[in-house]
């Protein structure tokens, strides 16, 4: 079943692949301007679980190619995910889709509102000159129903 993407998945997606500079985190193509609808931003865990479709550890920038490869090998997807975030983080990251998570329309809201504040504070950063990975930070509402907030 295919899941609607939402304003947060917009803003979601724009912070992981500008996270990692608009190279794929697999193969290393680099997607210069006009050429960024080819970098996908691909999910770990499906969207379908709330706790960590918005969550910075769930997704990768993944080129048209690695994107499709990796979908139709999930078995391949899944060490390259193990070694990508490393065993620690990636046994947490299936504990948390595993997690349900209530998400009220505010909540919905405020992770928006939070994504959004990520992304203007990531690109201020590129103006400033900042290279490299620029990390991003967990959603509220997300944080507190890990109790981390
Ligand atoms: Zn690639």
């Amino acid at each position: 079943m295919k899941i609607r993407r939402d304003k947060r998945d917009a803003v979601f997606s724009n912070l992981t692949r500008e996270r990692a500079e608009w190279v794929c985190e697999r193969c290393g193509k680099y997607h210069p301007e006009g050429f960024r609808q080819s970098l996908h931003c691909s999910h770990i865990y499906s969207r379908r679980n709330r706790m960590t479709r918005w969550m910075p550890l769930n997704a990768a920038a993944h080129c048209f190619a690695c994107h499709n490869f990796l979908g139709e090998n999930p078995l391949i997807f899944a060490e390259w995910a193990k070694g990508h975030l490393g065993k620690k983080n990636y046994e947490k990251l299936g504990r948390l889709a595993r997690t349900k998570a209530k998400l009220s329309k505010p909540d919905l809201e405020e992770i928006h509102k939070d994504l959004k504040r990520e992304y203007e504070r990531m690109v201020a950063l590129r103006m400033d000159g900042v290279d490299g990975r620029i990390e991003f930070d967990v959603p509220g509402p997300i944080k507190r129903l890990m109790g981390v907030a």
